[in-house]
């Protein structure tokens, strides 16, 4: 009975994800807002998307698009998306059975680590990671086996021997990401070649993140796993419209796997957001019948690397390579030995240029004297963080 002179008290609960703060993302935007800061640090775009993609939204809403669509997402944009992966890397997923839209990339990664990791199953994780894999390892009870790459002057690189080495009986799951956010990192196909001999034979399955899969530089070709079919039938490949058409904000994504795989991501996937928004899907799938925006991608961030690197050359930083991703890192042992969230937080306050630690995307917090600068920013944005680092 409730009694006038008690308060309502909200009963205790026992945190499923103590690891879980506040993200450097969230603590470094408000440090930049606070301070006036240009913020390269958040990964998304300063600028808008083709005014063509909104208007097919519309049009997808005044033709009625506004209900429930099929839950493993609108037929059109699914043969859309089969149809670009059978154009770009030569391997056909069927759009009925083996291609799922999902409410943004990270919820597909969620889903098929849910889907696939029972409680004590391991799961080989490379760091540094992007954030939202640990998380959703604990979520599944998995335990995560985490394996760092290494990082000299040619950049960073996976040590496969020793990803060989983490492997077990109880190994489910390989989790890669190419090209590699934070780093900028992207496999070659002497990486392919190494994950194919160490899974060959096995039930590891991989999940392989190729949300920035457009964004590769120099004339290097993306080694999408789907272009291997042998690690193509025992993968989940997900990519990110967000990314891909600089519309972080609509959180639509798709992951691309075998029938078999795929019915039992389904299967989470219908209990946990059952269908994503419909004008969206009918708006991208429109959008995606012409191949030039996402074929122009590479030329378009390459200049905007560029343009960033060749700003930095003469700075006190030294630039990492940068293959792939809108991310550039660099060292800064030359301006400073401070750990890299003092490093971030006093470029942020005093030079006025948000960018994000790399110790961040460790579950350790493991120190290399890196920071990570996002130039998926105007020129102008860009012209304007160059003037201040270059002033240091
Ligand atoms: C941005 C990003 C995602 C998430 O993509 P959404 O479609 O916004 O959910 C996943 N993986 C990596 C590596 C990313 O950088």
């Amino acid at each position: 009975m409730n009694s006038p002179s008690l308060p309502h008290l909200t009963p205790t609960l026992r945190t499923r994800l103590p690891l879980v703060g506040t993200t450097v993302f969230t603590r470094m935007s408000s440090l930049a807002a606070q301070h006036g800061a240009v913020n390269l640090g958040q990964g998304f775009p300063d600028f808008d998307c083709a005014p063509q993609l909104v208007e097919l939204v519309s049009d997808a809403m005044r033709a009625g698009h506004n209900q429930y669509p099929m839950m493993t997402g609108a037929a059109p944009l699914r043969v859309a998306i089969a149809a670009k992966i059978a154009s770009l890397y030569g391997h056909l997923y069927d759009a009925g059975t083996e291609i799922t839209v999902t409410a943004g990339a990270t919820q597909a990664l969620t889903t098929a680590i849910l889907c696939c990791v029972h409680p004590g199953d391991e799961v080989i994780v490379i760091e540094p990671a992007y954030d939202s894999y640990l998380p959703a390892i604990a979520l599944a009870g998995g335990v995560p086996v985490l394996v760092c790459m290494q990082v000299d002057e040619t950049g960073y690189s996976v040590p496969w021997d020793k990803l060989a080495a983490a492997v077990s009986s109880k190994t489910r799951l390989i989790i890669i990401n190419t090209p590699h956010n934070p780093t900028g990192t992207i496999l070659r196909p002497a990486d392919v070649a190494a994950l194919a001999d160490i899974v060959r034979g096995t039930q590891i399955l991989i999940l392989s993140d190729e949300v920035y899969e457009h964004m590769v530089y120099d004339g290097v070709r993306h080694e999408s796993l789907a272009r291997n079919a042998e690690l193509a039938a025992r993968s989940f490949i997900v990519s990110s419209f967000g990314k891909t058409y600089h519309v972080t904000g609509w959180k639509v994504g798709y992951v691309a796997a075998p029938a078999t795989l795929t019915a039992e991501f389904r299967k989470v996937h219908q209990y946990n957001v059952f269908t994503v928004n419909t004008p969206m899907q009918y708006g991208l799938a429109g959008y995606m019948a012409d191949p030039q925006p996402y074929l122009d991608l590479p030329a378009f961030y390459q200049r905007k690397r560029d343009l960033f690197r060749d700003g930095l050359a003469g700075s006190r930083f030294t630039l990492l390579p940068a293959n792939g991703t809108y991310f550039q890192c660099v060292r800064y042992d030359a301006i400073s030995q401070e750990t890299e969230a003092q490093f971030a937080e006093w470029l942020t306050a005093e030079i006025k240029v948000a960018a994000i630690p790399v110790s961040a995307f460790y579950a350790q917090g493991k120190e290399s004297g890196i920071v990570r600068f996002c130039f998926a920013k105007q020129d102008e944005t860009l012209r304007q963080a160059l003037e201040r680092l270059r002033s240091i």
